[in-house]
């Protein structure tokens, strides 16, 4: 049977279900009724369950009739710590919890592939792991299942999987080959001086004129030093130093953010912001050191898998809901720690707007962002398909 009539079978609990999730969202490694829910559902559908310590998240796995390939579907389960505005009536029951991201989706979508692929099984040559990660809005999840080893259970060949796009029309779905997604580092810079009088500068080392000093050269490393071919960002978001006007401090702390979408130019700019804050400092008779919050590497979208996930689409939802995305996004997705460390991968972007209400419209991370759940049927059809294809 077609892919697509197998899934519209589910559309109304798959929507009941996702609205049930959204009503009770929880945020990073704190997914503890989500778990639950995910594994009595697979139970349910017959998936065995891989035990490999998660606290939170969980691998499901589908045998097909013989074994061959292995195709790794990923979504990510948690939600943010921000209070729900929209006006839905299965708004957020949780006081300051949000499915803001659509994860609540992302989660849906992946139990229905394992329900629909369940009672496909018989066709497929090979393996699905489903893999419902953590703490995916912390950038730590997708490594912690990393480290807890899921790809010795079964050595995933392509990982695939989706995020909501409110900027698409439900309907559709978004591809984009190569980089989608940039990599996220934080940074914390320290400069220490030596405080006192604000009248007796003399006596002093100024930690907020070298901080001024430093906050404009940083500004240098990505207009003088990155590749501009690259597409980078680095933000200052928060400078504080001092609490009087007439007292010298002793020392400003300054963070910020760098993101890139290229490996190479990633580590020359840490090293840029490095030079720039210590040597500054030094220039200027202080000291300024800068510590690193290593985190997801940029993610890049592999071509072949992005034509074979075309090809999926064409077949079920059809070529005229296809749409060619050409800018990546410089915000980031630790999907990055799977893929292509682990094998090739990619990740659609699944359309959740439409031009009815508006408020489909604000955007991610928006408290009055409302999921245009219609694209639930959409997500689980192009990944079904996609298994379907790759394991024939
Ligand atoms: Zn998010
Ligand atoms: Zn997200």
């Amino acid at each position: 049977m077609e892919t697509q009539k197998i899934v519209e079978r589910y559309t109304e609990e798959m929507t009941a279900l996702r609205r049930h999730i959204h009503q009770n969202p929880e945020i990073s490694n704190k997914e503890f009724q989500t778990t639950k829910l995910i594994k009595e559902k697979l139970t349910e559908y017959g998936i065995e369950i891989a035990e490999i310590g998660l606290t939170t998240g969980v691998v499901g796995i589908l045998r097909g009739k013989t074994p061959g390939k292995t195709v790794a579907i990923r979504e990510d389960i948690d939600a943010l710590p921000m209070q729900e505005l929209a006006d839905v009536p299965y708004a957020s029951k949780v006081e300051g919890v949000s499915h803001s991201c659509g994860h609540d989706i992302h989660t849906t979508t992946l139990l229905y592939c394992a329900k629909v692929l369940s009672e496909l099984k018989d066709e497929l040559h090979g393996n699905v792991m489903f893999l419902f990660q953590p703490a995916e809005e912390k950038g730590s999840g997708a490594k912690q299942m990393v480290e807890c080893g899921f790809t010795k259970v079964l050595k995933p060949d392509v990982f695939v999987g989706l995020h909501v796009s409110p900027e698409y029309p439900a309907g559709s779905i978004g591809l984009k080959r190569g980089p989608a997604n940039a990599s996220c580092d934080m940074f914390h810079i320290k400069i220490t001086g030596k405080g006192g009088h604000g009248a007796h500068p003399e006596n002093c080392i100024d930690p907020v004129a070298i901080s001024g000093f430093v906050l404009s050269q940083l500004q240098t490393v990505i207009s003088r030093e990155n590749h501009p071919v690259y597409p980078a960002v680095m933000t200052i978001g928060s400078i504080h130093g001092g609490k009087a006007a007439n007292v010298i401090p002793d020392y400003v702390e300054m963070g910020g953010t760098l993101r890139s979408l290229n490996a190479e130019s990633r580590e020359a700019m840490q090293k840029a912001i490095e030079r720039i804050v210590t040597s500054s400092a030094e220039a200027m008779r202080g000291h300024g050191e800068v510590n690193w919050e290593i985190g997801m590497p940029p993610l890049v979208n592999d071509g072949e898998v992005i034509d074979a996930l075309r090809a999926a689409a064409e077949k079920t939802i059809g070529a005229d809901h296809i749409i060619t995305v050409q800018n990546p996004s410089l915000g980031s997705e630790d999907f990055s720690y799977m893929f292509p460390e682990f094998g090739p991968g990619a990740q659609f972007r699944l359309g959740s707007g439409n031009d009815v209400d508006p408020n489909t419209r604000h955007g991610l991370h928006n408290s009055k962002n409302v999921f245009d759940d219609t694209c639930l049927p959409v997500g689980t059809t192009v990944l079904v398909q996609f298994v379907r294809d790759f394991l024939q």
